[in-house]
């Protein structure tokens, strides 16, 4: 079933340079970049974003972690590609992370794990629409 999905070069995978190695596995994959864009979010737009682990242990230190430099947003496509892109980026904690994911590869931390994806189809509509107007994506 043909998808979209938001992915997140988080600030980490930004400062490191890795840009280029993220989108690199994705072209790999076949998976089509519709929207993409430099963003640096604030405290409250990181947030909001993550809204959903309000409350949690770890939301203070990870949307401090989410505004803290320049992330990339992008709006994927492509086959079943949440759960597709999910498998590229690997576990939140790269210690449990598959071999030869993003996250196994490049993360160094649970917080600090270098990308994000949406993890359903409900939130990728929410995540695409809170980082992107209609002119910037295509219409389906
Ligand atoms: P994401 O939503 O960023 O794609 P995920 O879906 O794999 O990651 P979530 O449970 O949604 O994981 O957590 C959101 C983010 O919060 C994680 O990617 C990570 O940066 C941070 N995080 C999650 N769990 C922890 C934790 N136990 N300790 C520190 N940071 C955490
Ligand atoms: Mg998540």
């Amino acid at each position: 079933m043909r998808q979209r999905t938001l992915s997140i070069i988080k600030p980490d995978g930004v400062s490191r340079n890795l840009i280029g190695k993220v989108i690199g596995r994705l072209e790999a994959a076949d998976i089509k970049i519709m929207a993409m864009k430099m963003i640096k979010m604030t405290k409250e737009q990181a947030k909001g974003f993550y809204k959903v682990h309000e409350g949690k242990p770890f939301y203070e230190s990870v949307t401090d972690f989410m505004s803290s430099g320049p992330s990339v947003v992008m709006v994927l496509d492509g086959d079943d590609v949440i759960k597709e892109y999910r498998k590229l980026m690997g576990a939140t904690n790269y210690k449990e992370a598959e071999e030869g994911t993003i996250r196994r590869e490049f993360a160094t931390d649970i917080e600090k794990n270098v990308v994000h994806g949406s993890d359903s189809e409900e939130n990728a509509r929410f995540e695409i629409n809170y980082f992107f107007n209609a002119l910037e994506i295509p219409a389906q």
